[in-house]
C-alpha cells in the first residue's frame, strides 16, 4: 500500500517540558521535497528562545535531579525512550521520508538504529563509564572520575536527521548532561517527534529542549551562549569553521563531524561483484546525501572497462521515485536550492571536460527535486567534481595503474572522512588502509558501523571522535583525585 503525502500539524518549540510558540510568534514553511508543497509550519526560534531553553537546561543541570539521580534510574529513562521509538518506527520513518525525500525502506532502518543509539549508550554508561586508578608507592592513590559537563548544545543536519539527533542526544543525556537541540530547519518533523517521545517518557523538566530555527540566528545564539559548555555539530565544513569562530570567546568544547569526499579504491584482484554492489549502494543510498558516501571511485586500469560497463547497467536500473513507495531506491533531494547545487555540478563537470552519464526524470516526478543517479567519467583529480562535496547521487570515476599513485590521488583532497579498499591481497588491503588519510576505513566492505568503534573524520572532515567510549571524552569531564595515604614530603616554608 502506498503511503500518502499528507500535511502535518504545525510544530512548536519544546522548552522546559512544554511545547511552546516562539517569542516572536514567527513561523516558517516546511516543504515536501517530492511535491514542493508546504507540509506544515514550524515555530522559528531566535536568540530569545535559545536564552529560555538554555536557562531551563542550566537550571535542570544545576538544581535538577538528572545528574545526581542513581545511574540505574537515569538509564531506565534512556531505555524507555528507546522503547517508545520502537513502538513508532513506522510512523517516524514515514515522517522522515515525507520531510527529507529519503526512501521509506531506508528510513525504517535509520529509525531502528535511532532506538539502538539510546539502548547502546545505556549499556555503555553502565559497563564502560569507568575511571582508572594510579597507585604511587605507599604515598598516594590517584583515581579518575567522569562527571557530566553541563548544558550540551547539539546542532544537526537534514541528511539523516533522526538518526544523527539521537546519536548525539543519547550519549549526552545518558552521561548526565542536559540538552538544547537545534535541528536542521529543512527537516523538523522527526525532531519534534523526539520531543514528543521524551515528553512521554517523563524526563524531568528542562533536561531536554528543542529550538527550531535557522542556523545564523538560533544556531549561532546557541553557540555563543556562555552557559552552553559544549557544542556537538554535524554539518558542512564551512559551517563548522564559522561555529568554531563564534564559540571561541566562550571557550566551547567542540565535536565536529563535517563533510566528506571519500574514495573507494578497487584493485584488479578484488571480488568485483561485491565491490560493485558496495560502490552503488555507498553512493546512491540516502539519495547520495550521505557524509560517508564513496563519491570518488578509483578503478584499476585492468578492470575499468568491465567495471564501468557493469556500473552503467546497474545505475540505469536504480528505481527513482516517490520516497513513500516501498520499491523506491533514490528519492528527491531535500530542497530546491540543494537540487540546483547538485545539478550545477553536472554542468561544471561538462565545462571541465568530463563525460556526464545521467538519466531522464519522468514527467510524473517533475514536481520533486529529482536528480537521476549519475556517473561522471573522464575525470581528472584536479577537477572540481573530484575535489568538492556534491552531496547528491553523483559518482566521479577515476583510474589508476600503481598503488602509490592511487594513494596519492585519494589523499589529494581536503577531506578525510571515510575510505573503502577492495582487494583480495591481504597485505595490500591493510597497507592501503593505513595510508589513506581518513578517520574510518573499510576493507572489502560497505559502510557497516559497529557502534563501539570511533566515528569521525580527519583533515577538513572533522575534529574529535564520537561513538563507543570515545563519546565519553567529549560528553564528560574527567577529573583526577589525588589522595595521600602516607606521609609524603611537604616543604615547610617559613618554619
Ligand atoms: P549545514 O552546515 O548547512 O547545517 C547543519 C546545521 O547547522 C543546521 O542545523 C543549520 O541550521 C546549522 N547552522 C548553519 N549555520 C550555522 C551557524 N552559523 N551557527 C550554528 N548553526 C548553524 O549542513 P547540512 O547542509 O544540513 O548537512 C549536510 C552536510 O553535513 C554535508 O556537508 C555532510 O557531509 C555533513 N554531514 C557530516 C556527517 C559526519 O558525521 N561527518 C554526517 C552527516 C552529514
Amino acid at each position: 500500500m502506498l503511503l500518502k503525502h499528507q500535511a502535518q500539524k504545525d510544530i512548536s518549540l519544546y522548552i522546559n517540558g512544554e511545547f511552546t510558540k516562539s517569542i516572536s510568534g514567527t513561523m516558517f514553511n516546511n516543504v515536501n521535497p517530492f511535491t514542493n508543497e508546504v507540509i506544515n509550519q514550524v515555530a522559528e526560534g531566535r536568540s530569545g528562545d535559545i536564552e529560555q531553553a538554555v536557562k531551563a537546561a542550566k537550571q535542570a543541570f544545576v538544581e535538577g535531579p538528572w545528574k545526581t539521580m542513581k545511574v540505574k534510574k537515569r538509564l531506565a529513562y534512556i531505555n524507555r525512550i528507546a522503547d517508545l521509538i520502537d513502538e513508532e518506527v513506522e510512523n517516524i520513518a514515514y515522517l522522515e521520508s515525507l520531510d527529507t525525500g529519503l526512501p521509506i525502506s531506508q528510513t525504517r532502518k535509520m529509525v531502528s538504529r535511532a532506538s539502538e543509539n539510546f539502548r547502546f549508550y545505556a549499556r555503555m554508561v553502565e559497563s564502560r563509564l569507568v575511571g582508572e586508578t594510579y597507585q604511587v608507592d605507599d604515598e598516594f592513590i590517584n583515581y579518575t572520575i567522569h562527571q557530566p559537563v553541563g548544558v550540551a548544545g547539539l546542532i544537526t543536519p537534514w541528511n539523516a536527521p533522526f538518526m544523527l539527533e539521537t546519536w548525539k542526544v543519547a550519549p549526552a543525556l545518558a552521561t548526565g548532561n542536559t540538552v538544547v537541540l537545534k535541528p536542521a530547519e529543512l527537516s523538523p518533523l522527526t525532531a519534534n517527534k523526539l520531543a514528543e517521545i521524551i515528553h512521554k517518557a517523563e524526563l524531568p523538566k528542562g533536561v531536554f529542549n528543542i529550538v527550531h530555527g535557522f542556523g545564523e540566528t538560533a544556531g549561532a545564539a546557541l553557540v555563543k551562549h556562555p552557559d552552553v559548555t559544549l557544542i556537538s555539530f554535524t554539518g558542512e565544513t564551512i559551517t563548522g569553521s564559522t561555529i568554531m569562530k563564534n564559540g571561541a570567546d566562550t571557550l566551547k568544547r567542540f565535536s565536529m563531524e563535517l563533510g566528506g569526499k571519500s574514495p573507494i579504491i578497487v584493485f584488479d584482484d578484488a571480488d568485483l561483484d561485491r565491490a560493485l554492489d558496495a560502490c552503488v549502494w555507498g553512493i546512491y543510498s540516502f539519495n547520495g546525501e550521505r557524509c560517508t558516501a564513496n563519491s570518488r571511485l578509483f578503478l584499476h586500469e585492468n578492470i575499468k572497462e568491465k567495471f564501468i560497463a557493469a556500473l552503467k547497467q546497474r545505475v540505469a536500473n536504480i528505481k527513482v521515485g516517490d520516497p513513500l513507495a516501498e520499491e523506491t531506491q533514490v528519492g528527491p533531494l531535500i530542497h530546491k536550492e540543494h537540487w540546483e547545487k547538485v545539478k550545477g555540478y553536472l554542468e561544471i563537470a561538462k565545462e571541465e571536460g568530463a563525460e556526464v552519464i545521467t538519466g531522464e526524470i519522468p514527467a510524473s516526478l517533475q514536481k520533486g527535486n529529482f536528480v537521476s543517479p549519475t556517473i561522471i567519467l573522464n575525470v581528472d583529480n584536479n577537477m572540481r567534481v573530484a575535489q568538492e562535496e556534491i552531496f547528491g547521487p553523483v559518482l566521479t570515476v577515476l583510474t589508476f595503474k600503481e598503488e602509490a599513485d592511487v594513494i596519492k590521488m585519494a589523499n589529494d583532497v581536503k577531506y578525510g572522512l571515510a575510505g573503502y579498499v577492495w582487494t583480495n591481497d591481504i597485505k595490500r588491503g591493510h597497507r592501503v588502509a593505513h595510508q589513506v588519510d581518513s578517520g574510518m576505513l573499510w576493507v572489502n566492505a560497505q559502510n557497516v558501523r559497529d557502534l563501539r568503534t570511533p566515528f569521525g573524520g580527519s583533515k577538513h572532515s572533522g575534529i574529535g571522535r564520537e561513538g563507543g567510549h570515545y563519546s565519553f571524552e567529549f560528553y564528560t569531564e574527567q577529573k583526577i583525585i589525588h589522595v595521600a595515604i602516607g606521609e609524603h614530603h611537604i616543604p615547610q616554608f617559613g618554619k
